[in-house]
């Protein structure tokens, strides 16, 4: 593409550093293959690289940081002229005073080389779990390779720097990368896979953590029927409400013989509601004998009412 060409011209003529074209291509080859289809770019220049991607596909949407005026304005004409305003989003600012709530694919690093782990700490934040942060200019044009004794102070530093990121990325608990010599050395990081399997329960995990629950369930309510106070012969407040809820269950349950006929009387046994699941052996372990007896006393009169009785103090009475 003709304008394309233009564009390269353009940055070659003004040393603006656009990516490498054996570096952009390896770049785009990626998110074709990863369909990767939000990107966040740190370092716009004339918006080159971002022209680049958006054209990819017209599902790509790009936003891109600049904080010089200069090529954010030469970026923005350059955008219009490509007609990518809707796939371009670019900002006017230092990258650092940006905070952005979205998500991407593919965060593409390209800026400051002296800030590159900052970059990745900051916006790490805005990457999807399986995104990638592709970092550019590792190499600093061969200069991360040569004996620091042979170059200027300034360049010292710069080569130092990036040198602290590489280390970085290889030492990164969070991620693994993986270095290309391509272009100006371009790095692909990703999630680690057992950081990701960190933060998602796996089924067996979830199965582990109901037991876990269940037991304490078990040690936080003792069988509940266990409260039932054999010296008193009453039952406590809590066990009745818990038992007379079963019972109304068992009622709605059953409701062709809990006729609705003012008068009538049902005595029921906790078996009968231990039978229909509505409570379980296991809540009674320990207290068959306190029960013995005693019953559930159902009586119909307008609406159920619900007693627990001794077995002698039940009679039914059902028409
Ligand atoms: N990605 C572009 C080239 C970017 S060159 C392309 O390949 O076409 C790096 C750009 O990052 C420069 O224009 C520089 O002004 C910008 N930059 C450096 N540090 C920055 C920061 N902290 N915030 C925003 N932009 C920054
Ligand atoms: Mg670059």
């Amino acid at each position: 593409m003709v304008r394309i060409l233009e564009l390269e011209e353009y940055a070659a003529k003004n040393n603006i550093p656009i990516m490498m074209k054996d570096g952009i291509e390896f770049l785009l080859d990626f998110i074709k293959d990863n369909e990767v289809t939000s990107i966040l770019e740190i370092g716009s220049a004339i918006g080159y690289s971002a022209i680049r991607m958006a054209l990819l596909n017209k599902n790509i949407r790009v936003t891109t940081i600049e904080r010089d005026l200069e090529r954010y304005n030469e970026a923005v004409k350059n955008i219009h002229d490509f007609n990518l305003e809707e796939q371009i989003t670019i900002i006017n600012d230092d990258a650092f005073n940006v905070e952005l709530n979205q998500k991407f694919d593919l965060i593409f690093i390209d800026a400051a080389k002296s800030q590159y782990i900052k970059f990745f700490e900051k916006f790490k934040a805005n990457l999807n779990c399986n995104g990638y942060i592709v970092s550019d200019n590792l190499n600093f044009h061969g200069l991360t390779k040569v004996d620091l004794k042979d170059l200027s102070r300034n360049v010292r530093g710069l080569v130092r720097k990036l040198n602290s990121y590489i280390e970085f990325l290889e030492t990164n608990t969070e991620f693994s990368t993986t270095f290309y010599e391509i272009g100006d050395g371009v790095s692909v990081s990703k999630r680690k896979e057992d950081e990701m399997k960190k933060n998602a329960f796996t089924l067996i995990e979830l199965l582990g953590v109901i037991v876990i629950l269940a037991a304490v369930m078990l040690i936080a309510f003792p069988p509940i029927l266990n409260q039932i106070q054999k010296s008193q012969g009453g039952v406590d407040e809590a066990t009745k409400t818990i038992i007379i809820n079963a019972a109304k269950l068992f009622v709605d349950q059953n409701d062709d013989e809990f006729k609705t006929v003012n008068g009538n009387i049902y005595c029921k046994s906790f078996d009968d509601l231990i039978t229909s699941g509505l409570l379980t052996k296991g809540m009674i372990s320990g207290s068959e004998d306190a029960l013995d007896d005693k019953l559930i006393k159902i009586s119909y009169n307008n609406g159920y009412v619900y007693e627990i009785v001794n077995t002698a103090d039940c009679t039914s009475n059902t028409n």
